[in-house]
């Protein structure tokens, strides 16, 4: 970090108003760059619910639609820590799950996928949640 920043002619005071500002709007990309070395590298996760898993060879695309179909009643719920965090909808029956991410070119920050029936929603949960679909 030193180097770098002698490297860019930054003062100390440059240095750490761009750390703060990282920390502040980035808080996750924020830890990789300032803190590789720290073991709690989820300080600002509540550690409450699971973590959806980073995709495993090649997960299953699911059809993700922006248009809400109204409010489910949440039953699970993944972290929202991380980029990307889902929940499962119960619609009198009818399960459907939502994504919501952080705005990307190609994804809507809230989107909407199923239609199913209850064991057909918790095998696609299980495999939202295990990498296996996305
Ligand atoms: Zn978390």
């Amino acid at each position: 970090m030193t180097t770098v920043r002698r490297d860019l002619g930054l003062t100390r005071g440059e240095e750490q108003r761009a750390a703060q500002r990282l920390r502040r709007e980035y808080p996750w990309l924020a830890i990789l760059v300032l803190d590789p070395e720290d073991d709690d590298d989820w300080r600002l996760c509540p550690r409450v619910s699971p973590h959806p898993s980073i995709p495993v060879g090649q997960p299953v695309e699911l059809l993700w639609c922006a248009d809400s179909p109204g409010d489910g009643r949440v039953i699970e719920y993944t972290c929202t820590c991380g980029m990307t965090n889902y929940e499962l909808l119960s619609y009198g029956g009818i399960y459907r799950i939502r994504r919501v991410t952080v705005p990307r070119d190609d994804v809507p920050p809230v989107s909407y996928t199923g239609g199913w029936r209850r064991p057909e929603a918790y095998e696609w949960w299980r495999r939202v949640l295990s990498g296996q679909a996305r």
